[in-house]
């Protein structure tokens, strides 16, 4: 029989159980449990295959911020698959979608940044800014500076160069890893690691380890900082509001290429079109995906300053994927950014729904189970703590109350993610007042059950 939305639950786990390998799970407890399959969407929410309906808290993975299920959409996916639905842009040739999504993230870049390479994902896109800062350094008659800068905790994909960027060390321990060239310092992350310091104290001294390492280093060898404006996979970091100027500092001061990696924060989710906008941080380049195509369709990119993208074109670029410019994945890009623009969705997080979900996001402080709230535009965090005053751990392992809160969430018909004992949101965009007002009733039901 074909295998549809039709089968009952339990046939469909057991054949996801036989067949489909998860990304980032333990494969012999979901066998266990079952996967939940999903089955469609709409805006925020999402149904199952037992009919249940469950608010989105993370649209997808940091990624729809469109929300689901918009028609215009598909229709360009549709047309675009008619009308081309592939070429290559390697050999000397190009398309209508690459070059007006090109041109189009040209314009919303700050600063600039006018210049795009497309690839399939976020990983891809670090891979590619791995490639493109070298090859800038090389070019300019400096091969020495060679070595990237991130910092412990950082998410920036899963291939081998993207994991390699990141500071996640589960996976560092996978072997190999990191890379050679590749270096971390400490994160920003006061709650876990300031103790009794003043956090802007705190995020000073952290923004300085650049400095110590570029000296430990010599500046010669040093190609560039790659850090996300705010860590998203970490937990929704949010840096002390000292980080970044001097962050920038350092990177000027040492001509260090700045990289931020906009992958989470970009295309609204912090209440401009990128991170960077908001914390006033001025990269030499960015890395993109999910919100670009609102998950869509699969792409990413990195967008170049003038001056790199010269110094690399002065030269073959030894580098591409296949995808790089897909024309069906540009054409839906292009539409999900046109909708975000003209409904003025990124607007209305900043100055509306953003301020209205920070109130109520900050609000569950005063559940017992909740030390401090997090929140820049649509993404956040609440740390789960047995004693506010002396942000103590529980007893148990790190990650288990957490995972607790996060099943409970599930069972209530939310999806909140865990990091450790952090609970994040990152809902869509488009989400109303009233989706807000269930999020909160569902997240504080779940943490009333979690311990
Ligand atoms: N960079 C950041 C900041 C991310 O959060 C992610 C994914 O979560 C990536 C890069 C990797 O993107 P992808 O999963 O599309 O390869």
């Amino acid at each position: 029989t074909a295998i549809t939305n039709h089968l009952p639950t339990a046939e469909l786990q057991r054949l996801d159980a036989a067949h489909h390998m998860h990304p980032f799970t333990h494969g012999q407890e979901l066998r266990d449990k079952g996967a939940r399959v999903i089955t469609r969407a709409k805006g925020v929410w999402l149904t199952d295959s037992e009919g249940e309906e469950i608010l989105d808290g993370m649209a997808g993975l940091w990624c729809v911020n469109l929300g689901y299920g918009r028609e215009e959409l598909a229709e360009v996916a549709a047309r675009q698959m008619r009308e081309l639905p592939f070429y290559n842009t390697f050999f000397q040739t190009t398309h209508v979608p690459a070059i007006a999504l090109a041109a189009r993230l040209a314009e919303l870049a700050p600063g600039d940044l006018n210049h795009v390479f497309f690839a399939g994902s976020g990983s891809e896109a670090n891979d590619t800014n791995i490639r493109i800062v070298r090859q800038y350094w090389a070019e300019k008659g400096k091969p020495s500076k060679k070595v990237i800068i991130s910092r412990q905790n950082a998410y920036h994909g899963s291939t081998m160069g993207g994991a390699s960027l990141g500071g996640m060390s589960g996976m560092h321990a996978q072997g190999g890893l990191p890379i050679a060239d590749i270096t971390h310092i400490d994160q920003p992350h006061w709650w876990a690691e300031g103790g009794d310091s003043d956090p802007q104290e705190f995020g000073l001294a952290r923004a300085r380890q650049l400095e110590e390492k570029i000296l430990e280093l010599g500046e010669d060898n040093v190609a560039a900082f790659i850090a996300e404006p705010v860590q998203g996979a970490g937990g929704v970091v949010i840096a002390p509001d000292s980080y970044w100027p001097e962050i920038q500092r350092i990177c000027d001061k040492y001509e260090i290429l700045l990289i931020a990696d906009e992958v989470i924060c970009g295309f609204g989710r912090t209440g401009n079109w990128f991170g960077c906008q908001t914390l006033n941080i001025r990269p030499d380049i960015m890395t993109i995906a999910k919100g670009l195509s609102s998950g869509y369709q699969p792409i990413g990119g990195s967008i170049l300053s003038d001056e790199v993208a010269r110094v690399i074109e002065g030269h073959e670029f030894n580098h591409g994927y296949t995808y790089s410019g897909h024309p069906v994945a540009c054409a839906v890009a292009l539409e999900n950014l046109r909708i975000l623009d003209e409904e003025g969705i990124v607007t209305r997080v900043r100055e509306e729904t953003g301020p209205y979900l920070k109130e109520k996001w900050e609000g569950l402080c005063d559940h017992p189970l909740v030390g401090e709230a997090n929140i820049i535009g649509m993404m956040g965090s609440i740390v789960l703590t047995p004693d506010k005053d002396s942000r103590a751990a529980f007893a148990a392992p790190e990650g288990t109350v957490g995972l607790i809160c996060r099943e409970r969430c599930f069972a209530n018909n939310l999806v909140m993610r865990h990091v450790g004992d952090r609970m994040i949101i990152s809902p869509s965009l488009v989400i109303s007042r009233d989706e807000i007002d269930t999020l909160i009733e569902r997240a504080r039901l779940s943490l009333d059950e979690t311990y």
